[in-house]
């Protein structure tokens, strides 16, 4: 078991030095070329990986241009365009609602505030916040989602488990600088070395202050069970 800092702001400080040095390009994965595609790439990752919305964004950004026409697709043919996604259907549906939302009441535009956002179907906080921070440069919040989620409690930097009340304890703890960069840097690592059933802690860089650390705590914090 690593020892964590004295406070828990200079935990969160530590680690986003520390990854942050380790993974020194750390940036979103979603590809997408305007703001539109970068909210339904993030509807499209609701529990999936990044990998396989990449892979069928692709062709689904070539054949539909703007939310006039994701609008005016019917349910069967965009629920078909997306059918390796999981949820596809249900995604499909948002799409298309969100589309027509969009141009009826934005103007064609995806909105810039949090509140309109979450107005859009299929839109929490956590999508939100992604569109706010990488369409429009307006950072609100932390993204937490499930990296972010299950590293937090590992590090000991929240005991909460809704992502909504772990973004407010981590947004009194991280520097506002790095609010958006701490959602990357936690997913990088939790790719590379802090995985959901196997982290390589004898690898890891937040070892020695990870109050999870496997050679001696007997307790995942992310879950609260044993090893
Ligand atoms: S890999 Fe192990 S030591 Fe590193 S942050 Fe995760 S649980 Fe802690």
């Amino acid at each position: 078991m690593g020892t964590p800092r004295p406070t828990d702001a200079e935990q969160a400080e530590t680690i986003v030095d520390r990854l942050e040095a380790a993974y020194p390009d750390s940036t979103i994965s979603l590809r997408y070329s305007n703001r539109l595609e970068l909210l339904i790439a993030v509807i499209l990752s609701a529990q999936c990986t990044d990998e396989r919305v990449n892979a069928e964004t692709k062709a689904l950004f070539e054949k539909y241009d703007g939310p006039e026409e994701y609008a005016a697709v019917s349910q069967d043919e965009l629920a078909e365009d997306l059918s390796s996604i999981t949820y596809y259907n249900s995604k499909a549906e948002y799409i298309r609602t969100t589309a027509e939302r969009i141009v009826e009441e934005h103007d064609g535009d995806v909105p810039d505030t949090m509140d309109e956002l979450t107005e859009l179907s299929g839109v929490g906080r956590k999508t939100a916040n992604v569109v706010l921070q990488h369409g429009h440069d307006i950072v609100e919040g932390i993204v937490v989602d499930t990296h972010v989620q299950r590293l937090s409690r590992r590090l000991g930097l929240t005991e909460e488990e809704r992502p909504e009340a772990i973004e407010q304890e981590l947004m009194e703890l991280v520097p506002e600088d790095y609010w958006q960069q701490f959602t990357h840097l936690c997913i990088d690592h939790g790719r590379a070395t802090c995985t959901a059933r196997n982290p390589d802690c004898g690898d890891c860089v937040l070892a020695d202050i990870c109050p999870s650390e496997k050679g001696d705590s007997e307790i995942d914090l992310a879950s609260g069970e044993p090893w």
